[in-house]
């Protein structure tokens, strides 16, 4: 089915080596622009296993892969399917006096939203049920629509969808939240895990497997190979774009639509800063009644006092229960915070044009866009605890006001740093007159394969 796997040659100029040549003299096939970095390079021809990163911030531009699509088309697959289990079957049962309470994905959202709580319940189920789906739908769907002899045309902009949605399938951090919840649980009654449950971290699984198969650039090409191009000729212009979404580099001025996604191509991301900081703003704001004012309320026997996020630390720390402890602190008090402070650091260097520690900055940038979905475990927790235990008299857990001001905290962030370009960094950096401009050749790094 594929050719031989190709070699890569250090040092020796690639371009052109894997694709065909292409008529558009405008496009660069084979250089790509770092998105953390704003470097320009020729990505190497890459055997499966071997990884290029960029010269300048040893961001990862493009991982080697085998057979990808077949391969992620597999784990899409099996993640829909178990997914659709997922959704019918109770994930926990919980027992007390004489009765059973049975949790769906459902069951969260709709307490919440019975208590009043309709915000945290909209932002569940967005990341538990509908970005999830979406992003196995648009998955499914460019990687069948291209077995098609005719792929319809609406499937590179599908493709692009499929990135922005990621981060905001949280399925991972949802079932990190049921084990706390479960460990809480156990406290106030028998609890056991239901078929829902292992449906769900088969989905996981099926996800990871499928992050880690998937090269998004075979998948381009292929969507290439189709004649799925809109090509329109670009006034001339002598300064090279690169796509936000697909990657393309290319001459064009910014604003013209990039010819494989279609999505405007920018330079740099719009009002980059100003959104940054408005978002951070309200974030910080937002971050002391986070803190301050209780998010859960476990009412037992008439008893029960309203706890803030610390204080549920505190008592798992009572409980004896210390790594998990340390998890739900580092999710939900560390991260957040590490957020805030950063992405003030990374606004206000960018202002100076400082050259102090780029590098370290930009690779503290990559960290706090892939945990921050993280935090969201203790409101995941939130949703299980409200939706198993409505036990009147014996136990009843209440959402506290403080859970919007944490979910609003976490969602914030999480648009801020989407919002704010790195490239900046560097780019304020040259702009003081600092010497960025160190290594142009992307490394060609082996990674372990499992
Ligand atoms: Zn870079
Ligand atoms: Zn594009």
């Amino acid at each position: 089915m594929h050719g031989p796997p190709e070699s890569f040659q250090a040092g020796s100029v690639l371009a052109g080596a894997a694709r065909p040549m292409r008529v558009d003299a405008q496009i660069l096939a084979r250089e790509r622009e770092c998105r953390d970095c704003g470097l320009f390079q020729i990505l190497p021809v890459l055997a499966p296993g071997e990884a290029a990163c960029c010269g300048r911030c040893n961001a990862t531009l493009r991982h080697g892969r085998r057979d990808s699509l077949n391969r992620t088309l597999a784990c899409a697959v099996g993640a829909l399917l178990l997914f659709i289990v997922a959704l019918q079957l109770p994930f926990l049962n919980v027992q007390a006096v004489g009765r059973s309470y049975q949790a769906t994905l459902f069951t969260g959202p709709t307490m919440l939203d019975e208590r009043g709580m309709w915000e945290i319940s909209v932002v569940v189920v967005m990341t538990l049920i509908i970005m999830p789906a979406v992003q196995f739908v648009l998955l499914l769907s460019v990687l069948l629509g291209l077995r098609l002899r005719r792929p319809p045309r609406f499937l590179p902009r599908l493709f692009g969808y499929l990135e922005r949605i990621r981060p905001w399938s949280m399925i991972e951090v949802f079932l990190l939240g049921v084990f706390v919840a479960y460990t809480r649980l156990r406290a106030i009654a028998t609890v056991d895990v239901g078929p829902g449950l292992f449906a769900l971290a088969g989905v996981m699984l099926c996800l990871i497997a499928a992050d880690a198969e998937l090269d998004d650039e075979q998948v381009w090409d292929q969507l290439e190979s189709h004649g799925l191009l809109h090509f329109r000729e670009p006034p001339p212009t002598d300064r090279r774009i690169g796509c936000d979404c697909c990657r393309l580099v290319l001459y064009a001025p910014s604003g013209w639509p990039c010819p494989r996604c279609g999505r405007r191509l920018r330079h740099r991301k719009r009002q980059s800063i100003l959104r940054a900081w408005s978002l951070l703003f309200a974030a910080t704001v937002l971050y002391l009644p986070a803190n301050l004012f209780p998010i859960i309320t476990v009412i037992r026997f008439g008893q029960g006092e309203p706890s803030t996020i610390m204080q549920g630390v505190i008592e798992l720390i009572q409980a004896q229960m210390w790594p998990l402890a340390a998890l739900v602190f580092l999710a939900s008090i560390t991260v957040p915070m590490l957020k805030l402070v950063s992405l003030t650091a990374m606004l206000l260097t960018t202002h100076d044009g400082s050259f102090y520690r780029l590098r370290d900055r930009t690779r503290l940038y990559r960290l706090i866009e892939s945990v921050g979905r993280w935090s969201m475990i203790d409101v995941f927790m939130l949703t299980v605890l409200v939706a198993l235990v409505h036990m009147g008299f014996i136990a009843t857990v209440l959402p506290g006001p403080g859970a919007i001001c944490f979910a609003s905290v976490v969602v914030l962030t999480m648009f801020a740093t989407a919002s704010f370009d790195p490239r900046l960094m560097w780019d304020a950096a040259a702009a003081h007159g600092h010497d960025v401009e160190s290594g142009h050749k992307p490394d060609t790094a082996s990674e372990q394969r499992a």
